[in-house]
C-alpha cells in the first residue's frame, strides 16, 4: 500500500480506501462487510469511509460493530462520516449544516460507530440555507472539543471551500482539509480543473468517490444486464439512467480492450488512472463481493503500465478532457 498526505494536512491516508454506500447495511450482509474490511485492513487499507445516510444510520452500526469486534488499534485506522442528509425522518433540523445538525449529527455518528472521535468528518452537500460561518463554527467546536480531527465537504464547489477557508482564516479557526468528490474516467471537471488553484494555495485532499462509475467501469454490463448488481437493485434506475448509457458502453467496450491489451482487467486499469492523478489523497473503493474487493486492491501493481502512450490511447477513447481556462 502507498500512503499520501491528506491535502496539506500532517495526515497520511492509504491510497486506496474502502466505502460502505449502498452496500454495508443494504446490499450485503454483515458477514461480507467483515469480510471486505479484513481484506482492505490487511491489505494497509486505512480509511474506511461512511455517512448518517448510508441506509439510514444502519451503515454505520454494522461498521461500528465491526471495528469494535476487530479491536484494530485505533490509532492504525481513520473513520468518517458525513453530515447533510439526516438519518431521521428529515424534519426540521434533522438535515442540513446547521450547528444543530452538525453537531447532533457528529453525536449520533460516534455512537453508531462506536468511537470516540472521527477523523474525518464531511459537510455532505453545500447547505444554501445555512450560513458557511456557522458550519465553520460549528466544525471548529467540534475539532476543538476532540470529537473530529479534520472536516471537509463534499461535492461544494471550488468558490463554496473557498468560503469557508476565508471565514476560517478571518475567525482564526480550522478552515476545510479535504473534499470528497466524484472522480472516475467520465467525470473529471472539479478535481482536474476546478480545484487546480486550491491544491496550490490553501490545500485539499481529495478523497474520490465512484471511481468504477459506479460498477459501469468493468466488463459486466458489455453482453447482457446481469441482476444482482447495484444498477439492477429497486430504488436505483435513477442511477442506472444516469451511468449506464449507450454512449457509454461504447467507450467501456473500447477501454475494456485497452486493458486487456496491457495485461490487466478494467476495473484495476480504471483505479490506477484515478491514481495516476497526483491530486487523488485516496480512492474509495465500493465493493459487493470479496473477489470484487481482491480484484480492486491489486490496483497499485497497475501503475507501471499507464505509460504517457497507454493514457493517450485512454485519451482518445474517453475524448473528455477537461482544459485549463486559457490564459
Ligand atoms: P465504485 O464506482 O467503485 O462502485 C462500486 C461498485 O461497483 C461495487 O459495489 C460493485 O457493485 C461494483 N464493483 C466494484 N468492483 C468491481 C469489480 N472488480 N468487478 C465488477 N464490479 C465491481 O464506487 P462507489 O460508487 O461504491 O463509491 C465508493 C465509495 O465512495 C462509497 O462506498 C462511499 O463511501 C463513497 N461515496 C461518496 C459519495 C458522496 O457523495 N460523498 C457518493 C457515492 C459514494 P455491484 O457488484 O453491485 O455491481
Amino acid at each position: 500500500m502507498e500512503y499520501r498526505r491528506l491535502g496539506k494536512s500532517g495526515l497520511q491516508v492509504s491510497v486506496l480506501s474502502l466505502g460502505s454506500w449502498l452496500t454495508f447495511g443494504k446490499q450485503i450482509g454483515d458477514g461480507i462487510a467483515e469480510r471486505l474490511m479484513d481484506m482492505a485492513y490487511e491489505h494497509g487499507v486505512n480509511f474506511f469511509d461512511n455517512a448518517e445516510i448510508y441506509a439510514r444510520g444502519k451503515s454505520e452500526i454494522v461498521m461500528g460493530d465491526i471495528l469494535k469486534k476487530r479491536n484494530w488499534a485505533r490509532s492504525s485506522y481513520l473513520v468518517s462520516s458525513k453530515v447533510f442528509f439526516g438519518y431521521e425522518d428529515g424534519k426540521p433540523n434533522q438535515t442540513g449544516l446547521s450547528r444543530k445538525h452538525v453537531i447532533e449529527g457528529c453525536h449520533a455518528a460516534l455512537k453508531r460507530l462506536q468511537v470516540d472521535y472521527l477523523d474525518l468528518y464531511y459537510c455532505h452537500r453545500p447547505d444554501k440555507n445555512t450560513p458557511i460561518e456557522e458550519t465553520v463554527r460549528a466544525m471548529n467546536t467540534l475539532i476543538e472539543q476532540g470529537k473530529i480531527l479534520y472536516w471537509g465537504t463534499s461535492e461544494w464547489s471550488a468558490q463554496e471551500i473557498m468560503q469557508a477557508h476565508m471565514f476560517a482564516k478571518e475567525l482564526g479557526m480550522i478552515g476545510p482539509t479535504m473534499e470528497q468528490p466524484q472522480y472516475n474516467m467520465f467525470h473529471r471537471q472539479k478535481v482536474e480543473v476546478d480545484f487546480d488553484h486550491i491544491y496550490k494555495t490553501v490545500g485539499l485532499g481529495t478523497t474520490i468517490w465512484s471511481p468504477l462509475a459506479s460498477g459501469v467501469l468493468t466488463d459486466k454490463y458489455l453482453t447482457k444486464f446481469p441482476e444482482g448488481t447495484r444498477l439492477s437493485m429497486e430504488g436505483l434506475d435513477w442511477l442506472k439512467e444516469r451511468s449506464l448509457t449507450e454512449e457509454r458502453l461504447e467507450k467501456v467496450r473500447k477501454l475494456n480492450k485497452i486493458a486487456k491489451s496491457v495485461g490487466t482487467t478494467l476495473p484495476k486499469f480504471a483505479l490506477a488512472w484515478c491514481l495516476k492523478n497526483p491530486n487523488v489523497s485516496t480512492v474509495i473503493l465500493g465493493a459487493s463481493k470479496v473477489e470484487q474487493i481482491e480484484e480492486n486492491l491489486q490496483a497499485l501493481e497497475v501503475l507501471p503500465l499507464l505509460t504517457a502512450e497507454v493514457l493517450e490511447s485512454v485519451e482518445a477513447v474517453l475524448e473528455n478532457k477537461p482544459q485549463l481556462p486559457a490564459f
